[in-house]
């Protein structure tokens, strides 16, 4: 019996390299990790994967890094946007944690340095990007109009699950949809910007379930915490994410394998440009962070080829495939 066909894409979030526990970085940005990615895209190509390199003003203002991306065969890889507030003029007060969500701010910021970011790719690159992520996630309705505005018709704002004090995901679907104006979080009636969210969930089946548990299990008292961790170790329920910098090559694994059972079409790994470099950022701090990274995508991608036939795509190759199978909501 022929293996049933899923999509996969990569999406790399391509930026400077800060310490996240710092403050957000307000100039004199470091772009350092772009001389990873060439090896980095051969690594990809050789297992047939096709990076979306969604990158922020720094790495599209940046001669070296620009000279790096474009050296790529652009039929094996898509350069897409990257809205990082801190790093992205015209600058209008200091970044707190409240103005690095591009949610928080006002609209009119948000248009000028979305303006500015897609003028400098199309200056630098010769391309007008049709893919985009918020930097820290996040989206509304009236960023999903300056999107379809500057002609960008795919998203990847919405994070699964995930909630802040700012904005929630949690109502978020985890396969493609053509999210609502009024709740980004909801299929809605515009086909303009097509919503293609990265992979998260947990090693169990029925998500919803376990999202409630998860969370009447962060919000009770230090019994319920530890609950939590006890959920977690024992491997009865672990939130997860399809992310080689957040999670080993086995709870990947584990995640794909639930998508799997809930006849998941769409895996979508994302990850940061910078953590292809050890202890940069914070999040990588193991030595050879770059090939740590690769021989976990690896091991998800064998995995998964045992029971599918992956059609890799770059995240606009999705959108058109998805549209054309009408495999949207
Ligand atoms: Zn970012």
């Amino acid at each position: 019996m022929a293996k049933p066909e899923v999509l996969f894409i990569l999406s790399v979030d391509t930026e400077e390299e800060w310490d996240w526990s710092g403050p957000f970085p307000n100039s004199d940005f470091s772009v350092d990790n772009a001389k990873e990615l060439p090896a980095f895209q051969n690594f990809c190509q050789e297992l047939g994967i096709k990076p979306t390199y969604l990158v922020d003003y720094a790495i599209a203002n940046d001669p070296y890094a620009v000279s790096i991306l474009t050296g790529f065969n652009q039929n094996e890889c898509e350069i897409g946007a990257h809205l990082h507030p801190w790093a992205n003029p015209p600058f209008f007060n200091e970044t707190s944690e409240f103005t690095s969500h591009v949610v928080n701010l006002p609209i009119e910021h948000v248009e000028q340095k979305l303006a500015a970011l897609v003028e400098k790719i199309k200056e630098n690159f010769q391309l007008t990007p049709n893919s985009f992520r918020t930097g820290r996630w996040g989206i509304n309705g009236e960023v999903i109009k300056l999107l379809e505005k500057y002609n960008i018709s795919v998203d990847s704002s919405a994070y699964p699950l995930y909630v802040n004090k700012y904005f929630s995901c949690e109502q978020a679907p985890c396969k493609p949809y053509w999210p609502a104006l009024t709740d980004t979080n909801l299929s809605g009636q515009q086909k303009a910007v097509l919503e293609i969210p990265v992979t998260t969930g947990f090693n169990r089946s029925a998500t919803q379930l376990c999202q409630a548990i998860h969370k009447a299990c962060e919000h009770k008292p230090l019994s319920w915490l530890r609950l939590n961790g006890l959920l977690w170790h024992s491997l009865l329920l672990r939130k997860l994410y399809l992310s080689p910098e957040l999670c080993t090559s086995s709870d990947m694994i584990r995640l794909v394998k639930t998508q799997l059972q809930q006849k998941q079409q769409v895996f979508h790994m994302f990850m940061h440009s910078s953590t292809l470099v050890e202890r940069v950022t914070g999040l990588n701090n193991e030595p050879h962070a770059r090939e740590l990274l690769c021989q976990r995508i690896k091991d998800v991608i064998h995995y998964m080829q045992q029971y599918v036939t992956i059609k890799f795509c770059t995240l606009s190759e999705a959108q058109t495939h998805l549209i054309e199978r009408g495999m949207t909501k």
